[in-house]
């Protein structure tokens, strides 16, 4: 096992992966920029290194800095979160030559996976469903117009390097495609360094459902269900719940199955996350993250298993301990994203944290890096905690979870609270009747 791991990240999930630490007995260093010097995963940690000024190309990007970091400290090895350098394989590759372990898979893995159209090709060839759609690069104009017509209206123009979200443009009719074409190239040219597109049927009412995988690299993998993450607003997740109100146990073990199968093939390690859209009783495999997801806690909350606790023994070498068989559902869980945003415009809303009051009792758990008097910097993501409640069954998770939001008080900041007060007083959630496009359209209503 590791003496001392840098947590290459900050807010809540580097808290998260601080708690996994101690749990295990293992020393942490928390890294921090200029702009988070106050910040709780600074003050927890065992000792702490400012790796640079605000902007993260110039801190939590910064390789040499970390490096330097691992070095001044003694750091075996890195776990680095999500976001930041968690999906960057030259950052693993560079740790390994300095001998200091990435807390997550090969760097052959994840640069396979972080190229859409390789990942496709490799997860279909090990047997997962994906989604209609182009052989792979479209090059050519013709070539373009002829992929679409084979598929048929609408389809989906995505960037191979495309994240977040970004490089994406549905396109309904001929006449549009090699416009939305040329949008998604340059859009992800500017945002990715690449300007490879390729075509997918576009689905119209699917459901985001996701398995969470884990492999040892020495042969061994299971999954631990799926999540649904079908609540979004611009491709970003807002609420996530597990088990899907769309599945049932024969479904899940199957789809389950086919990707602890093939992460089996691909002797993969680590955490992971194998995202699919999911239509009329099919799968399609839509993209593979190879680290945790911000997600995670309800994945823990329904199978008792601490995922970062998982990815800290295997990164060290040990195999698996848990077989599919160790791993059983038991109740509901939900995730609601507390963005220091409002709750409408979604305008960000930095600033001082002048009242903060969680709220607790049975089945309630809130992930956050923040605390009261603490000022929000305007250099990161918005997300500053998550509420995670758990329940023996749905409509006792909705309720606890209505509840434990009227306890929730933050003062100062404008916060996305009370847009989940609204949404679990629709009938639609309440029902669990709802897609990847419900979120925008009941924001859309006046
Ligand atoms: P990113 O890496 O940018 O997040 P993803 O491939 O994971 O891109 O897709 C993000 C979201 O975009 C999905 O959750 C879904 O809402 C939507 N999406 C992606 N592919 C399709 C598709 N073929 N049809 C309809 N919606 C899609």
């Amino acid at each position: 096992m590791f003496d001392k791991v840098l947590i290459a990240n900050r807010g809540e999930i580097a808290l998260r992966i601080q708690r996994a630490c101690k749990e295990l007995g293992i020393s942490t260093v928390a890294v921090h920029s200029t702009a988070d010097a106050e910040a709780m995963h600074v003050r927890l940690a065992d000792e702490s290194v400012c790796i640079g000024p605000p902007p993260a190309s110039d801190s939590y990007l910064n390789i040499p800095r970390l490096l330097a970091a691992c070095e001044i400290t003694g750091a075996d090895a890195v776990h680095p979160g999500y976001g930041f350098l968690s999906e960057n394989a030259r950052f693993a590759e560079i740790l390994e030559d300095h001998n200091i372990t990435f807390i997550g898979p090969t760097s052959e893995h994840i640069r396979v996976m972080g190229d859409k159209i390789a990942a496709k090709e490799t997860v279909q060839k090990l047997g997962i469903p994906v989604v209609p759609g182009s052989d792979g690069e479209v090059k050519g104009d013709d070539e373009a117009l002829k992929v679409a017509e084979g598929i048929g209206y609408p389809v989906l123009v995505k960037a191979a390097s495309g994240g977040g979200g970004r490089g994406m443009k549905v396109v309904q009719k001929a006449a549009d495609l090699l416009s939305s074409m040329a949008a998604a190239r340059s859009e992800s040219k500017a945002a990715f360094g690449d300007d490879t597109v390729y075509i997918e049927k576009f689905l119209t009412k699917p459901r985001h459902i996701e398995i969470q995988v884990f492999g040892d690299g020495q042969g061994n993998a299971i999954h631990l269900g799926e999540r649904d993450c079908s609540l979004q607003r611009r491709h970003q997740k807002v609420l996530e719940e597990a088990p899907s109100p769309a599945l049932n146990s024969d479904l899940r073990t199957k789809i389950g199955e086919v990707c602890a199968d093939a992460m089996k093939k691909l002797n993969y390690r680590g955490a992971g996350t194998i995202e699919f859209l999911y239509e009329d009783g099919e799968f399609y495999f839509i993209e593979m993250n190879t680290r945790l997801q911000v997600e995670h806690p309800i994945t823990e909350m329904i199978t008792g298993i601490d995922i970062v606790l998982e990815q800290i023994r295997v990164a060290s070498g040990s195999q698996l301990t848990l077989t599919q068989d160790d791993i059983t559902f038991s109740g509901h869980a939900i995730e609601c994203r507390i963005n220091a945003e409002h709750a409408r415009t979604f305008r960000p809303s930095p600033g001082r944290i002048t009242y903060w009051h969680p709220p607790g009792g049975l089945g309630v758990r809130v992930d956050s890096g923040v605390y009261q008097g603490y000022s929000i910097p305007p250099y990161y993501d918005s997300l500053i905690g998550k509420l995670v409640v758990h329940g023996k069954t749905r409509n006792e998770c909705l309720m606890r979870l209505k509840r434990a939001l009227s306890e929730f008080v933050i003062d100062g900041i404008e916060t996305t609270i009370p847009l989940f007060n609204e949404l679990i007083r629709q009938p639609d959630i309440a029902n669990g009747m709802y897609d990847i496009h419900w979120l925008e359209k009941f924001l859309s209503k006046p």
